[in-house]
């Protein structure tokens, strides 16, 4: 073993699988093999050519988990041998943020999978810091999805959802239906979840939302089913101006609004306008900050079930036709799982 495949785009439209050496890890870093790495929407987004911050050749695929083959000499905290799931960042450990424990914010962020590490690769390079053990009873590909799930759990907990609160998501991509079912355990008595792919809508249903499926009509059933009054919490998953102004018609005044979806057009001022007067919280949420643990326990309590969000699997020899899959809308899978040692 003195090489390893990985992936790496070159252009637009093709994922090219280099053999790259091997190496010891870092004094700080674990070495895994990659057992299952799931496929992100930002990774489409790369590799359409569209995304906005990465120019090519640059590796992709930062949703992985796997077993730890290595460690580097200041590794306190994992073995050879455990079973973990991994943060996709680099932290400089010493600005404002990070010495505050918002590593999320800091001021010299990069991501792994901008920097040459690959998720979609037969082994992977993690800070231990950010490679989190999984229970017995999480396998690889739940393990692989914990980076989207925390994505959603940040979420989630910026909206601060008290028992009985009325809740309504917009989408129905895997971050929504997450959004769905953590709405639902956080204890939200209605739960709407709006979209329009019938797969992804029998799962919201089966997670315990109402799925409406969205239309011009959707803020009036919302509303009827609200006494009129509007939903305490919505979540805004989508990211086009239609939503957000949605957002602000269907949330009660005095409600919250967590805005996940990431805008490629301006719009008007409008749903803010809507916001003011509504006196609606209008929160940002991006990425995750200690969420990866608490994900984890979620899914080892047995509370969220994320297999029905696995719809396909692919070898890393066929990663080109499994983002090909992604990219066209019919079939849609929801989550698709690169499995780098099976043919
Ligand atoms: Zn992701
Ligand atoms: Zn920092």
């Amino acid at each position: 073993m003195s090489t390893f495949t990985r992936g790496r785009i070159f252009e637009a439209g093709r994922i090219e699988l280099e053999q790259v050496e091997i190496r010891e890890p870092k004094d700080w870093e674990v070495l895994l093999k990659t057992e299952s790495a799931a496929v992100c929407g930002g990774d489409l987004h790369m590799f359409r050519g569209r995304h906005p911050y990465v120019k090519f050749p640059c590796t992709i695929g930062h949703e992985v988990a796997g077993v730890v083959v290595a460690v580097g000499k200041d590794v306190s905290k994992l073995k050879v041998g455990d079973r973990v799931t991994a943060e996709p960042f680099m932290t400089c450990g010493e600005c404002y943020w990070c010495k505050r424990g918002r590593y999320d914010y800091c001021q010299n962020l990069k991501l792994r999978y901008k920097n040459g590490y690959s998720g979609f690769g037969e082994y992977y390079y993690s800070d231990e810091q950010f490679t989190h053990k999984l229970p017995d009873n999480v396998s690889f590909d739940v393990g692989s999805l914990m980076e989207p799930f925390a994505c959603s759990v940040h979420a989630v907990r910026k909206g601060q959802i008290n028992l009985g609160d009325t809740v309504c998501v917009l989408g129905d991509g895997p971050i929504a239906l997450m959004m769905g079912c953590l709405s639902v355990v956080s204890g939200a008595s209605k739960v709407f979840l709006a979209g329009h792919h019938d797969k992804n809508m029998k799962i919201a249903e089966n997670y315990g939302c109402i799925p409406v499926y969205s239309d011009e009509k959707t803020k009036d059933y919302i509303l009827e089913n609200t006494d009129g009054i509007g939903v305490d919490v919505t979540f805004e998953a989508v990211g086009v101006p239609e939503t957000v102004r949605l957002a602000m018609e269907i949330t009660r005044r005095g409600g919250k609004a967590i805005i996940f979806g990431l805008f490629e057009e301006d719009f008007s001022a409008k749903p803010i306008l809507d916001a003011m007067t509504k006196e609606i919280e209008v929160i940002g949420s991006n990425s995750y900050c200690w969420d990866f643990q608490r994900g984890i326990q979620l899914v080892s309590s047995g509370k969220v079930n994320l297999n029905p969000l696995i719809t396909d699997h692919y070898p890393l020899s066929r990663i080109n036709e499994a983002l090909a899959a992604k990219n066209t809308s019919a079939g849609r899978p929801i989550k698709i799982i690169i499995k780098p040692w099976e043919e």
